[in-house]
C-alpha cells in the first residue's frame, strides 16, 4: 500500500472490509481491528454498559430497543463481536446451560429424536433426560467412540461436544455433518473446549455451535456466560425467540465483563496450547504417571484427526495417577495449581473426577493449564509429581 493510501482513512476503511489474512490469526486480527476505522468521531471503542430494563417508545412501537428482556445496546455489541469471531450471527445468555436449553427448546417437537454423547457434558444431558424426555422428545445416547459408527437415520438433532471431556475422545466433525444432513438432522457442536480460534465446527459443516463461555472464551473465571452462533437465519431465529419469551437474559455488566475478556482470547489460547503440550510431554515421561491422555501427544488415538481438525490441542489434560491419595497429594502440593472444578482460567487448576461420579479411575485427574510463564509452570508440576515417585529422567 502507497503512504498516500496509508492516511486516507477512506481508502484505509475500504481495505478493511476484504478478506481477513489467511489463518486464524487474520481472523483475530480482523476481529480485534473490526471497528477501528468505522466509528463517528468521539465515539468510544469501548462498548456502553446501559442498565435500564425501559427505552424511549411513543407511538407506534419501532425501532430496534423496546423493551429490555429483547434487547440491549451492550448485547447488540457483544453478539456482533462473536458473531464476527465466528463469521456467523449469534445469541447470548446468562449461561451455557441457557444456551444449551435454548437449542433443545427451539429445535425439538414432541416424539423426535435428539442424540447425546453419554460421556460428554453432564448437565446437557440431565437437562435432556429430566426437562425434555418428560416432554415427549426421544432422548438417547451413544459413548463418544461409537459416534463414527452410530447410525444418524432417524434423528432430527444430533448435539456433539469434541474433544469430549474429561475423556478427550474426539468426533470427526466434518463427517458427522455430512452424514447428519444426509439423515435429515441436524449437527450442532458445543464448542467450549476448543473456543472459534481453536475449532471452526460451521466451517466442517455443523449447523450451529454452543458455548458456555464460562470457561476458555471469558478465561479470567469471574463469569457465567454462553452463547449460541449459527449462519441458518431460522434456527437462529427460533433461538432469539426462546431467549425473548422465556426470558434467560443476561446482564448488561456480565456482557461487558465478557466482551472485555474475550479482547485477550487469542494471546490466552496461544499460552494455554503451548503449556499444555509442554506439560503432556513432560508429565508422560514421568515415572509417577499412569497415563496421560492429550490429543496433542502421538500416544493419543486421535492424534492424527487431532491435527487436521482442531488448530492447537486444547487445555486439559487427562492425568491419571495411582489413587486418589496420590491424585490429592499431587493437586495439594503444586503450588501453580488452583483446586476446583471448572476449567479454561488463566490460572492453571485440577481435580479428582471421580468426585462427579465420572467414569475414570479413582487417581484421574482432570488438568486445565493456564498461562502461567511456561517454565515455571511445567519445574513446579515436576517438582510436585517428583514428591509421588522419582522421575525416570
Ligand atoms: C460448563 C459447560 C456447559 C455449561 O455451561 P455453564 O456456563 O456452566 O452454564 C456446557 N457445555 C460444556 C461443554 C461445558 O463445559
Amino acid at each position: 500500500m502507497s503512504d498516500d493510501a496509508m492516511m486516507d482513512p477512506d481508502r484505509q476503511a475500504q481495505a478493511g472490509e476484504g478478506a481477513a489474512p489467511a489463518g486464524a490469526g487474520g481472523r483475530f486480527a480482523d476481529y480485534l481491528h473490526r471497528d477501528s476505522k468505522h466509528l463517528a468521531p468521539g465515539a468510544p471503542f469501548a462498548p456502553a454498559i446501559v442498565p435500564t430494563s425501559i427505552y424511549s417508545l411513543a407511538s407506534e412501537p419501532s425501532g430496534e430497543y423496546q423493551y429490555a428482556r429483547w434487547s440491549n445496546p451492550g448485547w447488540t455489541a457483544l453478539e456482533q463481536a462473536l458473531g464476527a469471531l465466528e463469521q456467523a450471527s449469534a445469541v447470548i445468555f446468562p449461561s451455557g446451560a441457557a444456551a444449551v436449553a435454548s437449542l433443545l427448546a427451539s429445535m425439538l417437537q414432541p416424539g423426535e429424536r435428539l442424540l447425546l454423547q453419554s460421556d460428554g457434558y453432564m448437565g446437557t444431558r440431565t437437562a435432556a433426560q429430566r426437562y425434555f424426555a418428560s416432554n415427549g422428545v426421544l432422548v438417547e445416547t451413544c459413548s463418544t467412540a461409537q459416534v463414527a459408527a452410530h447410525p444418524f437415520d432417524g434423528y432430527r438433532l444430533i448435539l456433539l461436544e469434541t474433544p469430549s471431556n474429561p475423556g478427550l475422545d474426539l468426533v470427526d466433525i466434518g463427517d458427522s455433518a455430512q452424514r447428519a444432513h444426509a439423515a435429515g438432522a441436524a449437527l450442532v457442536i458445543d464448542n467450549t473446549l476448543m473456543t472459534p480460534l481453536g475449532q471452526s465446527p460451521l466451517d466442517l459443516g455443523a449447523d450451529a455451535v454452543v458455548y458456555s463461555d464460562t470457561k476458555v472464551l471469558n478465561g479470567h473465571s469471574d463469569l457465567v456466560f454462553g452463547h449460541v452462533a449459527s449462519r441458518d437465519p431460522q434456527l437462529l431465529a427460533g433461538v432469539l425467540d426462546w431467549r425473548r419469551i422465556c426470558g434467560a437474559i443476561p446482564g448488561p455488566f456480565e456482557a461487558w465483563l465478557l466482551q472485555r475478556g474475550l479482547e485477550t482470547l487469542e494471546l490466552r489460547l496461544a499460552r494455554m496450547h503451548a503449556n499444555a503440550l509442554a506439560l503432556a510431554q513432560a508429565l508422560a515421561e514421568h515415572g509417577a504417571a499412569v497415563q496421560v491422555c492429550y490429543p496433542g501427544l502421538p500416544s493419543h488415538p486421535a492424534h492424527a484427526l487431532a491435527s487436521a481438525q482442531m488448530n492447537g490441542f486444547g487445555a486439559l489434560i487427562g492425568l491419571t495417577l495411582a489413587d486418589q491419595d496420590a491424585a490429592e497429594r499431587f493437586i495439594q502440593g503444586c503450588r501453580y495449581l488452583r483446586p476446583t472444578t471448572s476449567f479454561g482460567g488463566l490460572h492453571s487448576s485440577a481435580e479428582r473426577r471421580a468426585r462427579w461420579g465420572d467414569a475414570v479411575a479413582a487417581g484421574f485427574i482432570r488438568l486445565s493449564v493456564g498461562c502461567e510463564p511456561t517454565q515455571a509452570l511445567r519445574a513446579e508440576v515436576l517438582r510436585s509429581m517428583d514428591q509421588l515417585a522419582p522421575a525416570r529422567r
